[in-house]
């Protein structure tokens, strides 16, 4: 009989209960018998709540204190040289340790998984072999059995994924590392068969990625020994994000059932289906309800949808699940009072998401009427949501219409604006935009929201803010000014509430990273701009200064990347929207004689599809939403633009293509690498290679930014060379930022005086 399931619920709790019991444990507010007693308290309260909404196969073991893919190095004993780590069961202290660092070991590299915005800690193959110092599926199979009588599903991170997302290895050796790793795997599943243990999710969605048929085939002889290791246990091989590459040679892995994501696929997971069948001897798990996105199942389609696969796979050899965990969604609709009624309605968290998953197995299971009523009210809701007036601004339909006809292009090349901007110092010195969101900031904004401080207060609270910053880069001598961003919490939040078409959640949050959790926008409607929304701090900042101040914009691609996008128009069609809107927004900071404008696109990267042979498509459409944004701007008004990361070897075309004057970039800890794109790349416009690490709250030291300055200068013509630190200095304190900037303001100076010297000579 077809069966329900869940790959992986959110970790942090209807009200984030399990972020403030780590925080808690972190500042010594609790010790670690009680943090233990808590945390087990708050996981099980989360298998319980998906054995309440009916699912029938609960995953275990894919909650953690930090990090899924942490928790798997760690299980093997893979710990980073710097932790001394020496063998057995690693303490929570090292664990914790290796994720947010310690006196004189740095913490363990940080990374987005996938194309989400979720981050990973990256293991680090070492000198250390590799052993099972902990069973830990089997530990909380265990204890799930014992104390709430159930046998779940334990969930591991496959080898081949695992290895594939390490460092600190050559390509060449990725299969001996895997090899190192199977027998280990083996040992963790014949001790769940020896539990009794029925179903094992084994994720591997590097199956999703351009991955080779000949990697493919190795995938057949680990998992042959996996399967051998532990032949009592049902292996499901998880994949998701996208469709799965080689489809034939994936159905082919000796496993009990493969897992695809039918949400993400493009329909290839499908086409490919009816191409090549499906194994009678196997499961399919398929993911049909999005467990990345918040909208609500179209419950009538997704169950024509399964029953066009049981032409292929019979029901009694089909799972019905989430595309993928459900780490990427908030936890429930339920307690969003405030939210418009309409939009609400059409919304499904991961509790809604179980639920739509348990729906449509009892509909596929005994038939569509036994749910009649649930799919009413569903396409009801879905139906209202479409047809609210905020989703079809006719004027912004109207202008998306007409885009073809946008001339997207600066009127002038780089060469011709170049002259018609103003000149500044050689090396000319500036930052990234935000200046230290003190603790005075973050109150006033606060007392502000909840009424107790009056909108002219905050104001004058933000402008004397602003005033005080002006005098400090005056007095640290830079060259180029940002106001400093105290008015906004966040960039992309900032921008979705002074636009039409956004809302924001009350208890939306998702996990980011560790205990860092967001609360992305939803772009529910057409998008639209209203009024100005940065003119009247930039201009005031200006109107103390004779230096130029940099206005500062968030660009479309990276709201949209960090939103929750409606999926009922196209999401370039959304980032055009977005785009049209910063369009009128720069066009009033012309107008208002600010003639520096620098668009942040840090999410730009993270966006890329999974597959390669899809990237082109997205970058093309990510330039032109940039371009539209900004190119009609006058030849004399200087476009900036800023990104926080440095892997850029494979988009250097796009990022060139975005016609920006001047690129600011995050390298301060991956100089060298960078430098060598520049080697092999020509690179014409103004560019600041960030010349020191802001993540750190060391003061850097100024021969350490000199030498920095001068290699970088051997592949870039200074006259195109740009001092800043690497990313916005927001979560800085005051008297760091100041010295920090100083020692770097100094730096430049020195450099630009050497190069005069030679100059002239
Ligand atoms: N202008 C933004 C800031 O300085 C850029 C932040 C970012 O790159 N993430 O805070
Ligand atoms: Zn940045």
């Amino acid at each position: 009989m077809v069966m329900s399931s869940s790959l992986g619920y959110p970790r942090i709790g209807e009200n984030r209960e399990w972020k403030k019991t780590l925080e808690q444990y972190w500042t010594g507010k609790v010790d670690e018998d009680s943090f233990q007693e808590r945390i087990e308290k708050i996981r099980l309260e989360h298998v319980k709540k998906q054995l309440e909404q009916g699912v029938e196969l609960i995953p275990l073991g894919d909650f953690s204190l930090y990090d899924h893919v942490l928790d798997t190095a760690v299980m093997f004993g893979m710990i980073p040289d710097r932790f001394n780590y020496k063998g057995g069961k690693v303490t929570l202290g090292t664990y914790f340790d290796i994720a947010r660092g310690a006196k004189g070991a740095a913490a363990a590299e940080m990374t987005k998984w996938f194309n989400t915005n979720y981050h990973y800690i990256v293991p680090e193959i070492g000198e250390s072999v590799p052993e099972l110092v902990e069973n830990r599926p089997l530990f909380y199979y265990r204890e799930a059995k014992e104390k709430l009588g159930i046998k779940g599903k334990p969930v591991i991170v496959g080898p081949f994924t695992f290895v594939k997302l390490s460092k600190g290895y050559e390509e060449a050796d990725y299969q001996t590392l895997v090899n190192d790793l199977v027998p280990l795997y083996g040992k963790i599943l014949r001790e769940l068969q020896e539990e009794g243990v029925e179903w094992v999710q084994i994720d591997e969605p590097i199956l999703c990625t351009s991955i080779t048929k000949q990697e493919i085939n190795r995938f057949k002889d680990a998992y042959g020994i996996l399967k051998q290791a532990a032949p009592d246990v049902k292996i499901i091989l998880q994949t998701y994000f996208d469709h799965v590459e080689h489809f034939k040679e994936v159905t082919a892995i000796p496993v009990d059932g493969i897992g695809m994501d039918f949400i993400h696929d493009r329909g290839e997971n499908m086409t490919a289906l009816k191409e090549n069948g499906f194994p009678g001897d196997k499961i399919l798990a398929a993911g049909v309800v999005d467990g990345r996105n918040i909208w609500r199942t179209n419950l009538d389609k997704a169950h024509s949808f399964l029953s066009q696969l049981t032409e292929h796979v019979s029901k009694d050899r089909l799972i019905i699940q989430p595309s993928s965990s459900l780490l990427h969604v908030p936890v429930t609709v339920g307690n969003e009072e405030a939210l418009d009624q309409t939009l609400r309605n059409g919304l499904s968290f991961a509790d809604e998401k179980l639920q739509e998953v348990v729906i449509l197995t009892r509909a596929l299971g005994k038939g569509i009427w036994t749910v009649q009523k649930e799919v009413d009210e569903c396409l009801k809701s879905i139906g209202d949501l479409h047809s609210s007036s905020i989703r079809n601004v006719q004027s912004v339909q109207d202008e998306i219409n007409g885009l073809t006809s946008v001339e997207v292009g600066r009127r002038s090349p780089f060469s011709i604006r170049r002259e018609a901007q103003t000149k500044l110092p050689l090396l000319p010195t500036t930052t990234i935009g935000s200046f230290p969101q003190t603790r005075e900031v973050r109150r006033q904004r606060m007392k502000w929201r909840k009424g107790e401080l009056e909108e002219g207060e905050y104001q004058q609270f933000i402008r004397a803010e602003i005033k005080r910053w002006i005098d400090i880069q005056e007095e640290i001598g830079l060259d180029v000014f940002v106001h400093g961003e105290f008015e906004r919490t966040d960039m992309v939040e900032f921008f979705g509430e002074k636009l039409e078409g956004f809302h924001f959640t009350t208890f939306g949050w998702v996990q980011s990273y560790g205990s860092r959790c967001v609360k992305p926008p939803i772009i529910y409607g057409d998008v639209n701009f209203k009024e100005p929304m940065t003119v009247k701090e930039t201009v005031y900042a200006q109107s103390l200064t004779d230096k130029p101040v940099k206005g500062m914009v968030t660009g479309p691609i990276t709201i949209l990347n960090w939103s929750f996008v409606r999926d009922d128009i196209p999401r370039h069609t959304v980032a055009n929207q977005i785009a049209i809107s910063l369009r009128k927004e720069i066009k009033s900071l012309e107008d208002h004689g600010i003639w520096m404008i620098q668009v942040d696109e840090p999410a730009l990267r993270e966006g890329l599809p999974l597959k390669k042979e899809r990237w082109d498509e997205y970058l093309q459409a990510a330039v032109f939403s940039f371009k539209l944004a900004t190119s009609s701007v006058q030849n004399e008004t200087q476009i900036h633009t800023h990104m926080c990361y440095s892997d850029f070897e494979d988009i250097i075309e796009a990022i060139r293509n975005l016609d920006a004057d001047v690129l600011s970039i995050e390298t301060s800890r991956s100089h060298g690498e960078l430098i060598n794109v520049f080697e092999e790349n020509t690179y014409d416009k103004g560019i600041g290679l960030g010349v020191y690490d802001i993540h750190s709250p060391h003061i850097p030291g100024r021969e350490k930014i000199i030498s920095h300055t001068r290699q970088s200068l051997n592949v870039l013509d200074p006259k195109q060379f740009w001092i800043n630190p690497d990313c916005g200095l927001k979560t800085r304190g005051v008297p760091e930022t100041i010295s920090s900037l100083k020692v770097m303001v100094e730096a430049a100076k020195q450099v630009r005086e050497e190069l005069l010297v030679k100059r002239e000579s």
